[in-house]
């Protein structure tokens, strides 16, 4: 056996097959373990190097071209991908400027085929749905997850489930959703309530679950690293900066970049910050104490994909920032809307949650904790698409407690020339 499912407590260790998102003895966080020995002599940066622009699936994928390193033992015929990843990275001077570091590259997620890096974990989830026969998946979510998982079920054939919360959903995420058909039922819970009951349910119906609890979500996760580092021409930037929810992407991160160390892929890792927003934050605070503490707490912020209070993955979280001298900044919604409004303003765009690795970024500068000869990966997560009225409520200064910095006016005009050319003659 190649690869195995291992508790990271106890160490017990579970077949790959098994069904079953924590540990039977200890309740511990599984992560499937693949035999980096094995691979060693055969994982290399040509291989993957080769790979790149091929034609056909399943190496056509930004998540499959690292296939040894996410599933090294599943046949081909049973990957489920839409050619996901392959998202650019995109050289940002201005923010970078503005951030007050010498290079900033935003890694845009948003580019994937649902407008989130969520794809990147829903394949691999799915295609393991898919080789243990399920028919069945769910999942709570604050939007995207459930956007993603009901695409990637309609495509491979399967039911998808998704429990929502009857409040503040992004209309984008929820449309998504619907569309793709999944069966949608609104909850009057938040999102940590609703990940309990789906655990609930999900094991009496014979239902798998695809939230970022599933060790096989983070493995296609991984790949955001991978394919960042090679299009670094695998240099290996000082910081990789993200936001963090559930924390599920930031421990996968943690787990790619350890595993290329242990690979020799890389010759060292770069630091991680994990970026929460202030209403949000039981990452920050257990942080603050070293990790000494760790209490839940209610969370409320606009940038809805991070609005969680008791994050799954926050033990494997911890583990990434201690693999990677890793540290944990908060954000107001402020800062966060005004750096979305800065990514937008370049062309580029992002959900909200996104701009927690601009605004982070900044203010680890000015903590003195990010240098400003350092180079910065920011990952953005999520399309512009995906919250229209965040992005609407913050140009007409309308969101409570928020005031726009950079809003760009929407002007209304008489239908005259004279009156549009006094508006234009005045806007230039
Ligand atoms: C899910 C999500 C996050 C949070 O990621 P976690 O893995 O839950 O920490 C951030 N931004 C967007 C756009 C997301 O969809
Ligand atoms: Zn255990």
């Amino acid at each position: 056996m190649i690869s195995l499912l291992k508790c990271m407590d106890c160490g017990r260790e579970y077949p790959i097959n098994a069904v079953l998102y924590t540990c039977k003895t200890c309740g511990g966080l599984l992560d499937v373990q693949h035999d980096l020995d094995a691979l060693r002599a055969t994982v290399l940066r040509e291989l993957f190097d080769r790979r790149l622009g091929v034609p056909d699936a399943p190496h056509s994928s930004g998540v499959w071209r690292y296939k040894e390193l996410i599933a090294p033992g599943l046949a081909d015929a049973q990957i489920v991908t839409r050619s996901e990843g392959n998202t650019n990275l995109y050289p940002a001077p201005a923010l970078a400027a503005w951030a007050g570091v010498r290079a900033l590259y935003l890694k845009h997620e948003g580019e994937n085929p649902t407008g989130s890096f969520k794809d990147r974990g829903m394949t691999s989830g799915v295609t393991q749905a898919r080789a243990l026969g399920m028919s069945r998946v769910a999942c709570a979510s604050t939007g995207n997850t459930s956007a993603s998982m009901a695409a990637y079920a309609a495509y491979a054939g399967m039911e998808g489930i998704v429990f929502f919360q009857d409040r503040q959903i992004a209309l984008g995420k929820l449309s998504q959703a619907i569309a793709y058909g999944a069966t949608c039922v609104q909850i009057s819970a938040d999102f940590d309530r609703n990940m309990a009951l789906v655990r609930e349910i999900a094991d009496a119906l014979g239902i798998y679950v695809l939230n970022s609890v599933n060790p096989f979500r983070l493995e296609g996760q991984k790949s955001i690293i991978f394919e960042t580092i090679q299009q670094l021409r695998w240099r290996v930037p000082d910081w990789v900066v993200c936001p963090g929810g559930n924390l599920g992407n930031s421990s996968a991160f943690g787990k790619a970049l350890h595993e290329l160390h242990q690979l020799g892929l890389i010759d060292r890792l770069p630091r991680l910050a994990i970026i929460q927003a202030e209403g949000a934050n039981p990452l920050y605070r257990a942080y603050q104490s070293g990790f000494a503490r760790y209490e839940a707490v209610h969370a409320e912020t606009i940038a809805t994909a991070i609005k969680i209070g008791n994050p799954v993955n926050y033990p494997k979280a911890v583990r990434a920032l201690r693999w990677t001298e890793g540290v944990v900044a908060q954000v107001s919604d402020q800062a966060i809307m005004d750096a979305k409004a800065l990514i937008d303003r370049q062309g580029i765009g992002c959900e909200p949650a996104s701009a927690c690795s601009l605004a982070g970024t900044r203010a680890l500068v000015e903590a003195g904790v990010i240098g400003p000869q350092e180079t910065v990966v920011g990952i953005l997560t999520g399309h512009v698409l995906k919250d229209p009225d965040a992005t609407i409520g913050y140009h007409r200064d309308a969101l409570a407690g928020i005031q726009a910095a950079y809003p760009n006016r929407l002007y209304q005009a008489e239908p005259s020339a004279a009156a549009i050319t006094a508006i234009l003659q005045g806007a230039g």
